[in-house]
């Protein structure tokens, strides 16, 4: 591409820390979280709250936060339009949906849509490109039903369409899919049946586009073609040279698990043109991975495909349209960095440099440009679904002025009174070392019994004593050595949420993603405590440890004291694409209550309201039976009745609670 096509991002961009091209980026080591604050001085401001959480940088347009202190939607985007997030989820509990609550709002998925063929377009008339885009969903993405009827809707003045990546997305696909003349992308393994339901579906007047994955796809799509009668358009998946980068960059390169080899595309091209069927060889596909989080990685894999296309277009197809694929990238840190919860290029950027190349390359050649495909799921569906879930309770590290020496007290509970003592701006570093030291001979010398318990206890409560009185320092300082990085996390209170981690954000156990999490309201109080998030579930792995940050990632968030009797309610944002199918029932945590929220002029509209599971549902994935369970119970009371170890009275509450119980959600109701 000449210097004339360069898409540059906006200022924002260069201010923040360069990376080196593709390197897989950790971005500018985090220290302790030195309080993000312009002036620590004045009191705590929504703007300190504002830059603390990073609203901006991953918000944008669709939440910010208000001058109660409350997160704020505006699902239309800058059109107008906003709600109260945390009256918002009042309202809705009052309605009797408990948390973990899952809100869609169906606007800012219609905004996403809206943008992404805005950005096409614009970049088409940029670059007088002499075609088209025409996007698909990706089904895979999020495939309930009432997304993706929404999306169908949402689609239909951009002719927006589908992509299916099975036989069951398919069947999703084919009967959702309404719109004339939009496409219906069929991807993924496909047996016979597969592609006979896909051709048979143009006598519908769809328009299904079969992308040939494997070489053994050919002959079967030939087959089938010639029995029906049907002439299909038929696309291939090129395995691109190009790696694309971070954590799918496997799914292209000559070994990825899909897709065809340059050979095999070859192979394939005669195979069609032996069956006079070449001129049914109308697209191009290729899919480098999702979140792909570096422009550069993006233009290559597209300066690749498109010298394909051409060289397709001049062994005789009928070229026609070329599918880039998803890994548009959705920015969960805000950062503007190649770092992979990030993308380092705007929308605009991604339409400019796909019309772009595409163009220059057939220009270079002669050959008529290509319908532009994209299958965008990430970016389109990311932004629409916030979980919000309420704190349970909290664990604090024990802290406060630390216990009074005792005469003839252990010298090792007396050293570390004096490291205690003695802690200093200028020592603190060494005074941290000290008190690790002395604390970690504490408690060897209880194991060999040179210690009592009492005296261990002493001794842990100096040791926090003393991490906290360095932590205080630790904070005010603008540099702080790296191997002080743990002490936040030593000293990070535990809050208990009531969600699961592995139902409602499967990727941040999975694949450590990283998704913005902050609380709803109190934002104009200062978030004095530091913490990490632990969930229902009786697994070490069920907890987020890990938050977004404008360098690197954080270990612990800033939370507001937590006080028992009042809410205090989280939101896990951009939480829309991939979650809630890959969400599993560890410990019989069920799906979670889920409500779709429309913009009205006077305020806002429920429009579906889907129940999450009950515990009966969920024991029914396991074949338990309800009925069965209750009758097992029933007679057990029974016996112990009998056996006069339980009351008629306490036999009955209990039959009634463990009945009622069946029928309720699973997660706690907490007030
Ligand atoms: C998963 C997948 C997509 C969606 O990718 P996103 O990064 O979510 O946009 C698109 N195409 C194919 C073939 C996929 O496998």
């Amino acid at each position: 591409m000449g210097g004339k096509s360069t898409p540059t991002l906006p200022a924002a961009e260069n201010k923040l820390p360069k990376e080196g091209k593709d390197a897989v980026v950790k971005k500018d080591r985090a220290n302790l979280a030195p309080s993000n604050r312009p002036d620590a001085s004045k009191s705590w401001t929504i703007e300190d709250s504002e830059l603390l959480y990073r609203i901006e940088g991953w918000g944008e347009p669709y939440f910010s936060i208000n001058a109660a202190g409350h997160v704020t939607v505006s699902p239309k985007g800058d059109r107008g339009g906003s709600l109260d997030l945390f009256d918002l989820v009042n309202a809705l509990r009052a309605r009797n949906l408990g948390l973990p609550l899952l809100i869609r709002f169906s606007d800012i998925l219609q905004h996403r849509i809206e943008r992404l063929n805005a950005c096409f377009a614009k970049a088409i008339a940029r670059y007088n490109y002499q075609g088209s885009y025409r996007g698909v969903f990706p089904v895979k993405c999020n495939q309930q039903r009432h997304l993706v009827e929404d999306l169908v809707k949402f689609g239909r003045p951009h002719q927006f369409g589908l992509e299916a990546g099975s036989k069951p997305e398919l069947m999703i696909a084919l009967a959702m899919l309404d719109t004339p003349g939009s496409l219906l992308i069929c991807n993924g393994y496909k047996d016979q049946e597969y592609i006979e339901t896909a051709m048979l579906a143009t006598r519908l007047g769809q328009t299904p586009l079969i992308v040939l994955e494997q070489i053994e796809e050919v002959q079967l799509v030939i087959d089938v073609a010639k029995s029906l009668g049907i002439s299909p358009i038929l696309g291939v998946r090129a395995k691109l040279s190009t790696q694309g980068v971070g954590r799918w960059g496997v799914s292209s390169g000559d070994r990825a698990k899909f897709g065809l080899t340059i050979p095999e595309i070859i192979t394939a091209v005669d195979q069609l043109r032996s069956a006079e069927m070449l001129d049914c060889l109308q697209l191009l596909h290729f899919h480098i991975g999702s979140q792909i989080s570096s422009i550069n990685a993006i233009k290559e894999a597209i300066q690749e495909a498109s010298k394909i296309y051409v060289e397709l277009a001049q062994l005789g197809a009928n070229m026609k349209y070329l599918d880039v694929g998803g890994g548009l990238g959705v920015d969960y840190d805000g950062s503007q960095t190649n770092f992979h919860a990030s993308k380092n290029y705007h929308l605009q950027n991604y339409a400019n440099d796909i019309v772009a190349e595409v163009k220059e390359a057939c220009d270079e050649r002669q050959v008529t440009v290509p319908t532009l495909i994209s299958e965008s799921g990430r970016a389109i569906a990311s932004h629409q679904s916030v979980l919000i879930f309420d704190v349970l309770s909290t664990s604090d590290v024990p802290t406060g002025s630390p216990p009074p020496l005792q005469d003839e007290e252990h010298p090792i509970i007396r050293y570390l009174w004096e490291t205690y003592e003695s802690i200093t701006s200028e020592n603190y570093q060494e005074a941290f070392h000290d008190a690790t030291q002395f604390k970690e001979e504490a408690l060897s010398r209880f194991n060999f019994g040179y210690l009592s318990l009492t005296q261990r206890a002493r001794a842990e409560r100096l040791y926090w004593a003393c991490c906290e009185k360095i932590l205080g320092i630790a904070r005010q300082q603008e540099y702080v050595p790296d191997d002080m990085e743990d002490l936040e996390k030593i000293m990070a209170s535990i809050y208990y949420i009531n969600m699961s981690v592995f139902q409602s954000a499967p990727d941040s156990w999975a694949i450590d993603q990283l998704f913005p999490i902050m609380p709803l309201h109190r934002l104009d109080q200062e978030p004095t405590c530091r913490g990490i998030l632990a969930d229902l579930t009786c697994d070490s792995d069920g907890k987020i440890d890990q938050f977004i940050d404008l360098r690197d990632v954080k270990h612990v968030l800033e939370l507001h004291p937590f006080k028992s009797g009042e809410p205090y309610y989280l939101g896990l944002f951009l939480s829309g694409a991939y979650q809630e199918i890959m969400g599993n029932l560890h410990n019989l945590f069920g799906d979670t209550n889920a409500v779709h929220i429309q913009l009205t002029p006077k305020g806002y509209q429920i429009e579906h309201v889907v129940k999450g599971d009950t515990m009966t549902e969920v024991l029914g994935y396991v074949q338990y039976d309800a009925e069965d369970l209750v009758e097992s119970i029933r007679k057990r009371c029974e016996q112990a009745l009998q056996e006069k170890k339980i009351t008629i009275q306490e036999s009955q509450r209990l039959l009634q609670t463990y009945e009622q119980s069946l029928g309720r959600y699973t997660y706690l109701s907490s007030f």
